[in-house]
This record gives C-alpha cells, sequence and structure tokens, in this order.
C-alpha cells in the first residue's frame, strides 16, 4: 500500500509537467481526487488494512492528498497567469474605438436665468457683488431706510434667527454693505438667495432668488433708470417688448416705480396669463432714498442714484412659459431636461 501511494505521487508530479491548459488540470483533479480518482479509491480500502497499519497508512494518504491538491492549484494559478499576459499582449489599445459617452447635465433654469441677467448687466458696466444670506436687521431693513416701527416690516414676514439677525428676504442689504465700503461712482448687481415665511403654492416659495441692481454717481437721474431697464427689457425678452414705469412704493427709493412689460403671449391685447391687462409686472426699481445715501455717509447733495430688484423665478416663469413656482425645486428631470 505505502509503495502504491508513492508511485501515484510520482505518476501525478510526471503528469504535471505535461499540463497545457486549465482543462488538463481538471482531468487529472478527476483522475486522482475525484469520486473514482486513484486517491479516493485507496483511501476506500483503509478499512481493508490492519488496526495496526490503519492510523500510518491513513495519515500518508491524506498528506499526499493535500500535496497533489496544492500542486494543482500552483498549476492552475501559473496557467492563468501566464493566460492572462498573453491576452494582454494581443489586446494593446484601439485608440480609434470610440469613448464611452457620459450622461451630461445641463443647467438649471433659475441659473440659466440668473447667468443672462448676469451677463447683460456686465456689458453694461456693472460689477458683481455678493453679500450674506444670513444678514444683520439693521442692513436688512434701518439703512434702507424701513425703522423698527415701520408698517413695511409686517410685509416681510422674515425668518428671524435671533432679534437681530434673520435670513435675508431681500438682496438690498447688499447695496448697504457695497456703499459703506466703497465711494461713489458705484454701479453693481447682486445676486443670491432669499428667505421669506410664505406658504408654498404656484407663485411662492419660501427660498426664492433675487437680482438688486444699484448705481450712484453724479447726476443720475430716474431717466438714467429707464434708459438702462429699458435696454435690459428688450435683451432680456425681445426688441419689441414694451415697457411701462407705474408709480409704485419701496421705503428706500423716491420716486419708486413698478416695472411692466407687455404680456410675452399676447403682446399687449390682453390674456388668461396677463389677467387681460396687456402687461406683466417684471421688477421694482426707483431712485435711492436720500436717507440711505445719508446712512452710509454719502451726501445726498452731491450724489444721486438708482435701484432696482427682481425675482429670478418670476422672470424664468415669464420668459419660458413656466406655471407652477415649484416645479424649480422639486427636482423632476422630466422638468430640468427641457433647459
Ligand atoms: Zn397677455
Amino acid at each position: 500500500m505505502e509503495n502504491k501511494i508513492k508511485e501515484v505521487k510520482k505518476e501525478i508530479v510526471s503528469k504535471s509537467n505535461l499540463i497545457k491548459d486549465l482543462k488538463d488540470i481538471e482531468k487529472l483533479r478527476v483522475e486522482y481526487l475525484g469520486r473514482k480518482g486513484a486517491v479516493t479509491l485507496l483511501l476506500r480500502k483503509l478499512g481493508t488494512l490492519s488496526p495496526k497499519e490503519r492510523p500510518k497508512i491513513g495519515q500518508l494518504l491524506n498528506q499526499t492528498k493535500r500535496e497533489i491538491e496544492e500542486l494543482l492549484k500552483t498549476k492552475e494559478v501559473e496557467i492563468e497567469k501566464l493566460d492572462k499576459e498573453k491576452r494582454l499582449q494581443g489586446e494593446g489599445i484601439d485608440i480609434t474605438l470610440p469613448g464611452r459617452k457620459l450622461g451630461r447635465g445641463t443647467a438649471h433654469p433659475i441659473n440659466l436665468v440668473l447667468r443672462e441677467i448676469e451677463e447683460i448687466f456686465l456689458s453694461l458696466g456693472f460689477k458683481m457683488e455678493e453679500g450674506p444670506e444670513v444678514e444683520l436687521d439693521y442692513y436688512n431693513f434701518e439703512a434702507l431706510n424701513i425703522p423698527k416701527d415701520h408698517p413695511a416690516r409686517d410685509d416681510q414676514d422674515s425668518f428671524y434667527i435671533t432679534k437681530d439677525i434673520l435670513l435675508r428676504p431681500q438682496t438690498s442689504p447688499v447695496q448697504i454693505r457695497t456703499m459703506e465700503n466703497q465711494k461713489p461712482p458705484v454701479r453693481i448687481i447682486a445676486t443670491g438667495k432669499c428667505y421669506r415665511r410664505d406658504a408654498t403654492d404656484s407663485t411662492h416659495s419660501p427660498m426664492f432668488h433675487q437680482i438688486e441692481g444699484l448705481a450712484v454717481d453724479k447726476d443720475i437721474t430716474f431717466g438714467d433708470l429707464k434708459g438702462i431697464l429699458t435696454i435690459f427689457v428688450h435683451r432680456m425678452f425681445g426688441e419689441d417688448r414694451k415697457v411701462r414705469f407705474r408709480p409704485g412704493y419701496f421705503p428706500f427709493v423716491e420716486p419708486g416705480a413698478e416695472v411692466d412689460v407687455s404680456c410675452l403671449l399676447c403682446g399687449g391685447k390682453g390674456c388668461k396669463s396677463c389677467g387681460y391687462v396687456g402687461w406683466l409686472e417684471i421688477m421694482g426699481a426707483g431712485v435711492v432714498h436720500p436717507k440711505v445715501l445719508e446712512m452710509v455717509g454719502y451726501d445726498p447733495e452731491e450724489y444721486s442714484g438708482f435701484a432696482f430688484g427682481m425675482g429670478a423665478e418670476r422672470i424664468a416663469m415669464l420668459k419660458y412659459g413656466i406655471n407652477d413656482i415649484r416645479l424649480f425645486f422639486e427636482n423632476d428631470l422630466r422638468f430640468l431636461k427641457q433647459f
């Protein structure tokens, strides 16, 4: 029995030198370790041995079995490595193959509108400014001629963090911060997020985007404001749009105006979307109030200015014909992919 085992071992070692591929290895595995394999058959014969011989032969057989398993495993690893090297040599890289296409995202409609508005005003000589979204009450109201007891504060239900700190309900505080740090001439636009405690519906969102503009210099008049905003409307909505300035009240301007554009759908004849008046309101504007200039240390006798502010969502809704502000924030790809 012992000789037989040694013979089996010698046999498989010489056969293993002839192995060419994984199939050969599998064949040897079946031949020796399979259910009817040489080693398995020897193991079955253990029962016929004398109790004295059995442990010694059993141990030898088990060891031989392990050695064969290891031998075959080593051969397998060798062959796999060789196969891989061969494959790599044969393959190379085909640089003429077209690349894999990645799905590209598109810009959000609000960003598109902000970018377009920014470009228009930058081309007119305005500079970009920005300010904090968490703002002091002073910059939001007091410096904008809205004292503590002013009724305008009730209109803007704001998110207060403490008595004196709030999430800005408008981008106007950027005007004050800019003027405090800069001498005239000033010509800036500021865009960014604003927050108001509005319940969400088709035209309101507690978070929205504003675009704010300010120009201060010697001899700036309401005429300059009309000129700049007319250029803006024509570039944004088309040369054939009419612009209308109606008197409007905002505490930080005097005189103040609401700016309308002739309805984009009916061209001014009157339709459902303009409430049958032919006009759509797009922003508030006016000549900077002398008190605001005084607050930042400008002499209102020497300098004057104009300011305007509009909502990016409103502009985007008018421009793209969107009837529900919530679509901007629901992240529905079917909507977003259209831009
Ligand atoms: Zn209309």
